[in-house]
């Protein structure tokens, strides 16, 4: 049993204040130099978007300022939870209210670039992909300068008929928000301005944690289907939202 106590969270008159002066679509983050926010329109939430600059704006720092926890005036969504479990600690929805907001660091544009950097992390994919095994042998693919700390994990989606449609790898060294299938996802949406299609196929290297699973079911339109080819055993990737989803490629201890 947990013996580790949160207290239950009580917003500051700051924070309802900085609720109030940001906006509905606002995240905001207090840390040693200030208050760091965003704040919106932001994909896919201010509160990921703001994991996400916050890595990109000071990856040696983020670990320890994404200690305290993410504010928010959106309404908190899954994404959100399951995001700051992997990426950060915890988020709160936070109302607006009376009083003088605290100055701000506005990281909005830091976030808005962020996010555009899905682009780094897409690879050059085969045309087909009838059987899923095979995206392992990408790895081999030239895919430009890696970063050393990147895994070598990979998510594609592909249409009913076995067809790739778009191809991303993991760019996680840095940045924590940027697994393979959080760049697909969000790869996808920059495209096309929606979700993955109705019926989509997305095969990745390894089991998807819990962000990774609440990406894939924020960014998409319906009948869903989630193949990996490897397990990931690790606390992040059990009691995912694609549990009963998400299955293993070939399945464990059949043939082949
Ligand atoms: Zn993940």
């Amino acid at each position: 049993m947990s013996r580790r106590h949160h207290p239950t969270f009580v917003p500051t008159d700051g924070d309802h204040a900085l609720a109030a002066a940001l906006g509905p679509k606002a995240a905001w983050l207090p840390t040693d130099d200030g208050v760091w926010a965003v704040s919106g329109p932001l994909w896919p939430t201010p509160a990921f978007a703001l994991m996400q600059a916050v890595w990109d704006y000071d990856p040696r720092q983020a670990h320890a300022r994404l200690r305290r926890r993410i504010r928010t005036s959106a309404p908190v969504t899954p994404l959100d939870h399951a995001a700051a479990q992997v990426a950060a600690k915890r988020v709160a929805y936070v109302p607006p209210g009376q009083g003088t907001p605290p100055p701000v660091v506005d990281l909005t544009s830091v976030a808005r670039t962020a996010a555009g950097r899905w682009s780094e992390a897409l690879v050059p994919a085969s045309s087909r992909l009838d059987d899923p095994t095979r995206l392992d042998g990408w790895l081999d693919a030239p895919v430009g300068p890696l970063a050393t700390r990147d895994r070598p994990l990979l998510a594609a989606v592909v249409d009913a008929d076995g067809a790739v449609l778009l191809a991303a790898r993991n760019t996680a060294g840095t940045n924590r928000t940027r697994h393979a299938e959080v760049n697909l996802v969000a790869a996808w949406a920059a495209r096309t301005g929606g979700p993955l299609p109705p019926g989509a196929r997305v095969v990745c290297t390894l089991r998807p944690c819990r962000m990774c699973a609440a990406m894939l079911l924020h960014g998409h339109a319906g009948g869903l289907d989630v193949v990996f080819l490897h397990d990931d055993p690790g606390r992040l990737a059990q009691g995912t939202a694609l549990d009963g989803i998400a299955r293993r490629h070939p399945p464990p201890g059949g043939p082949g």
